[in-house]
């Protein structure tokens, strides 16, 4: 050690930057007591200041590299703890992701400013009695003629000595110079007290009585409550089966151990049912993480759970990463959803995390779903998860009838002289559907449509040569939009007036098809006058609390017929929902992607499932012009067994999981030549890579351009990496990331890694 370097303690911090390594610092004496691992340190780096996270203690010095000395140890307590650590390293190492980037999943955003180390807290001023209590005698003498003073103080003392001023004047009456003139007095003393922010401790708790669980409820419950440590169940309940209940049950076995649990669902804006069970029997020991929270509000809810205050904690997927302390549970509600995979680096997924989570702290996870993924089915199978069956729905209730209507059949004139004038309306929702809402609006019985297409008219296209006006920074259609009209771009937000003639021929005939939520609703609106409708889609609810309010209609009986795209067809719950019409179930069954029919029996399943809960029964129309295809053939009989057989056999050649592991490599830049270089140089690097056998067992397919190749002014390319050993796969990957330096890489030219992705588009 040369004589300029501090003799001191060497550190090594993790930094939230695209950089693969961490950095070691020095700390002097002071902070040396204060630091652990999981500890936020400010340190310099590049000219700035830089919050990061101690990822270990006594780290060694790397020959050749000049040490800086660590600026400040803001806190007392380390901010992540060591499991948290230990996890956001897995997902760092798994999912090819720098380590720094990768911990900021474990901290509330208020706590990643390098700037303000300290969060603002929301206070309110507290008012206290100083000293002893005066006698009667000495009131006399110190207030004098100062009633008011005297009663203030008085007031004070009567609510135990400490009061808050907004009590005091709003609702006692004082005025603010009374206030103020005891305070210059010396007699109460004025101090800050943070208050904890909560928007749903706003929306009431409906105590609901306690359900006593069926046969099959009661055998899950014992099973999993007899588990010890680190199992993983998968529960596949139908929908309506009573899943929630069964989770409620096993929270309560896990807090009277003393332990804490973790809830995952898929969105939580689209479950407040979900939620407001959970808060029903559980109260205020649950914090709920909602996306609509404010960072302070989010802070709040996590120092709530780091102090043990709160011992569950229900959220989306970042949820997984809530710090309470002895978990005992984490609960994966609808476990095949896509949303639980992050779309952005650290491209994670919360089911795969959940278990390595709980399987560090020996804790067991349930994954819950009437229709589980591929993957969590061949695990149970395989005896990975231990699988328990709610065959039934609960009380004696009946999955729906479904009735299927081909839609092929009837149009199959196309634009041809002999079809018959249908209208709009006709040729959206069919004679059967029409017939079905009918009767239900007569019965005052409420309706669920599902169309997976929001906006007016999917695309708008020239009679004349067929041209359909297309996104110019995206390859896809653009959709049409009324109120206001606007031709808008679904991935990139790229928004245009509607042209009058074609943009090729200069034709003048521009006719709009396919439908979308906007037009069905105006249909609907036209055919059924009377009736209350609802539509549900992300043009509706970008309101903060937008999503509960329409769900809040529904429940109270004032919408009959509530229309919307897959954001209706979870969790919804509601007796009075006597049928599920389905009006386009082909949107996304030809999507050029391996998961398509897999989606798009969950959404059949899923949105069927929303009728008939109550003790009206239900049947569900689901109108299609492909009514062969084994998802619409077995979501009809409601038949997940024989769709899975189906399915995992399509699997097999060429290979798809879960029969493999797959990483896409997307490439992306704003030139169309550029895009192309970048993938076709890496997939060489990558062959070379195989070649000289630094690693085996991995089949490279491309590279070649995305199924969508443009989105957001970027062409795209891709490299898809399959096979059976995921621990080969890390090492490609991690080579990858970290040795191939693409000589034609600059800012514009991107990059990205997706371990096992949800969608190949
Ligand atoms: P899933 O999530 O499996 O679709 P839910 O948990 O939403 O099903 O339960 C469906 C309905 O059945 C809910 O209204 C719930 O209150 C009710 N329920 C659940 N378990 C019981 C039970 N043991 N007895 C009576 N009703 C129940
Ligand atoms: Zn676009």
């Amino acid at each position: 050690m040369t004589r300029d370097e501090p003799r001191s303690v060497l550190i090594e911090v993790a930094l939230p930057l695209p950089l693969f390594q961490t950095f070691t610092y020095a700390i002097d004496d002071a902070m040396a007591s204060r630091v652990r691992v999981g500890s936020r340190v400010v340190v310099p780096f590049r000219q700035r200041r830089q919050i990061g996270i101690c990822v270990r203690l006594d780290a060694e010095k790397k020959p050749g590299t000049r040490i800086k000395q660590a600026l400040e140890v803001p806190d007392a307590e380390p901010v992540v703890g060591a499991d948290l650590v230990a996890l956001c390293n897995w997902i760092a190492e798994y999912y090819v992701a720098p380590p720094g980037v990768a911990l900021r999943l474990a901290l509330p955003v208020l706590l990643t400013g390098a700037d303000a180390p300290r969060p603002s807290q929301r206070t309110r001023r507290m008012l206290r009695v100083t000293g002893e209590a005066p006698s009667l005698i000495e009131r006399d003498a110190i207030f004098g003629r100062a009633k008011q003073q005297r009663a203030l103080f008085e007031a004070i003392e009567a609510l135990g000595g400490t009061t808050s001023a907004e009590h005091l004047r709003d609702q006692l009456g004082f005025s603010p110079a009374v206030i103020s003139a005891l305070e210059k007095r010396g007699l109460v003393v004025a101090e800050a007290e943070v208050v904890a922010r909560d928007p749903f401790l706003s929306r009431r708790i409906v105590q609901t009585p306690r359900l006593s669980p069926t046969d099959a409820q009661r055998n899950a419950i014992e099973e999993m409550s007899a588990a010890d440590g680190a199992e993983t169940f998968l529960l596949h309940g139908v929908t309506g089966s009573g899943k929630t209940l069964v989770y409620i049950e096993l929270l309560r076995a896990v807090l009277s151990r003393g332990k804490s649990a973790i809830v995952l669902v898929p969105e939580i804006a689209l479950t407040p049912q979900t939620v407001d069970r959970f808060r029903g029997a559980f109260g205020d020991s649950i914090a709920v993480l909602h996306s609509a929270l404010s960072d302070g509000e989010r802070y709040d809810a996590w120092l709530a759970l780091k102090r043990g205050e709160k011992r569950i904690a229900v959220g989306a997927r970042s949820a997984v990463f809530a710090p309470v302390s002895d978990l005992g549970a984490i609960i994966v509600d609808e476990e095949h959803e896509a949303s639980y995979k992050q779309g952005e680096a650290p491209r994670y997924h919360a089911r795969e995390v959940a278990i390595m989570r709980a399987h560090a702290a020996g804790a067991l996870v349930v994954l819950g779903s009437a229709t589980p993924s591929l993957e969590s089915w061949v695990n149970a199978a395989a005896g990975k998860y231990r699988l328990l069956r709610l065959p039934d729905r609960v009380a004696g209730g009946k999955l729906p009838k479904v009735e299927i209507v081909n839609l092929r059949s009837r149009f199959s004139g196309g634009n041809g002289a002999s079809a018959p004038p249908y209208s709009d309306y006709d040729r959206t929702i069919s004679a059967e559907l029409d017939e079905a809402l009918h009767a239900r609006l007569a019965r005052k019985e409420q309706s669920i449509l599902l169309l997976n297409r929001r906006g007016y008219a999917s695309f708008v296209q020239c009679d004349e040569c067929g041209y359909v006006a297309s996104c110019p920074n995206c390859s896809i259609t653009l959709t049409h939009h009324r109120t206001p009209e606007r031709l808008v771009c679904h991935y990139c937000l790229h928004q245009e007036e509607p042209a009058t003639k074609c943009g090729r021929c200069g034709g003048v005939t521009l006719r709009q098809r396919g439908v979308g939520t906007q037009r069905v609703e105006r249909l609907l609106g036209e055919r059924f006058p009377a009736a209350g409708i609802a539509r549900m889609d992300v043009d509706t609810t970008s309101g903060k609390w937008a999503h509960v309010e329409i769900l809040d209609r529904v429940a109270s009986g004032e919408v009959d017929i509530l229309l919307g795209t897959q954001m209706i067809a979870k969790g919804l719950d509601f007796p009075n929902v006597t049928l599920v019409g389905v009006v386009d179930a082909d949107v996304g069954i030809n999507l050029p992607d391996f998961r398509a029919s897999e989606r798009c029996f969950q959404l059949l399943s899923q949105v069927a499932g929303r009728a008939g809960r109550g003790p009206k029964g239900g049947s569900v129309i689901i109108q299609t012009r492909v009514p062969e295809h084994h998802a619409v053939v077995h979501a009809l009989t409601h038949d997940y067994d024989t769709f899975v057989h189906a399915e995992i056999e399509g699997r097999r050649e060429p290979a798809y999981p879960p029969f493999v592991r797959l990483a896409n490599i997307v490439f992306s830049a704003v030139e169309e030549d550029a895009a192309m270089e970048l993938a076709l140089a890496a997939g060489e690097w990558m062959s070379q890579l195989l070649a000289a056998g630094q690693v085996e067992g991995i089949t490279l397919v491309g590279p070649a351009p995305c199924p969508i190749e443009r989105i957001k002014n970027r062409w795209r390319w891709h490299l898809l990496l399959k096979s059976s050993q995921p621990g080969t796969l890390t090492k490609a990957l991690r080579f990858f990331a970290e040795r191939y330096d693409p000589a034609t890489a600059s800012a514009e030219r991107r990059i990205t890694i997706d371990r096992d992705p949800v969608s190949l588009l």
